[in-house]
């Protein structure tokens, strides 16, 4: 049995992540903070896929609960690594930096970067030891071009890809590779509230992309025929930004 770990697997990008790697062949680890049901819902669809997977809740945001949870799968199994993860839980608390508390700074942040340690340091020696591994962490179009009104956002997500591009220098060696996607518009539950309209005329494609878009996407870079990728952001926009 091969092992995938998606953070935020129980919504949007992530849930379809999580069928995807489902559809490849892996057991998948489905991550979540809060949202039982929605959780639940997603290890239903990894099993219609053909596969099984299971509901690991931490919040990646806080190193020491990611720690325990991730010791503890692995306590549980022993002669088993996980070889795919997907970082891809994230939240926007979007303001103009006037009126940016602290609090939506750090918890931005937190959630989005300092989430890329909490859980990437657990499980990094494994793949290093056993020679092989993917990382793919959720950038966002916001980490490449800087979005007025998520200062802490882009920052976040500015901070994941220049992680991505040291980390992956480091592992290479050792057949691990570790990659990013910036997506733009995305149809999921973040996007609610914004101007769907007015924001699909911007975009070269006409619309948002869609949850299983991205998670192709993924799907590729966590594949075997991705070797040669390492230390990548690849944009996934409608041609909004390149
Ligand atoms: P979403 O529908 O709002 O889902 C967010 C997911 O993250 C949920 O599964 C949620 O779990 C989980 N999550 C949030 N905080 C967490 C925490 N502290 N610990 C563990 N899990 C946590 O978001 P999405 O649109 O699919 O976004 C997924 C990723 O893509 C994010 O990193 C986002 O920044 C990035 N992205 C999205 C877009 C877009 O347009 N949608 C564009 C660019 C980048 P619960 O269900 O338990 O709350």
């Amino acid at each position: 049995m091969k092992y995938a770990l998606v953070t935020g697997g129980s919504r949007g990008i992530g849930r379809a992540v999580c069928v995807k790697l489902a559809r490849m062949g892996y057991f998948v680890i489905i991550n979540f903070v809060s949202n039982q049901t929605e959780a639940e819902k997603t290890l239903s669809m990894v099993k219609e896929a053909g596969s099984d997977g299971e509901l690991l809740k931490f919040d990646v945001s806080s190193t020491e609960e990611s720690a325990k949870a991730l010791e503890a799968w692995q306590a549980a199994h022993p002669d088993d690594y996980i070889e795919v993860l997907v970082n891809n839980a994230g939240i926007r608390k979007d303001n103009l930096m006037l009126w940016m508390d602290q609090d939506d700074w750090y918890k931005v942040l937190n959630t989005g970067l300092s989430a890329f340690y909490n859980v990437t340091k657990p499980l990094l020696k494994a793949m290093v030891l056993k020679k092989y591994g993917r990382i793919i962490n959720m950038a966002s179009l916001s980490g490449l071009k800087g979005l007025p009104g998520q200062t802490n956002y882009s920052a976040a997500k500015g901070g994941l890809i220049a992680a991505t591009k040291a980390l992956a220098q480091e592992v290479a060696k050792k057949r691990v590779t570790v990659n990013a996607v910036a997506p733009g518009f995305i149809n999921t539950d973040m996007v609610e509230g914004l101007d769907i309209k007015a924001l699909s005329s911007q975009i070269p494609a006409g619309r948002f992309g869609e949850p299983e878009e991205v998670a192709a996407l993924v799907g590729f870079l966590a594949s075997p025929e991705a070797s040669y990728i390492n230390g990548e952001v690849i944009s996934i926009n409608g041609g909004l930004y390149t």
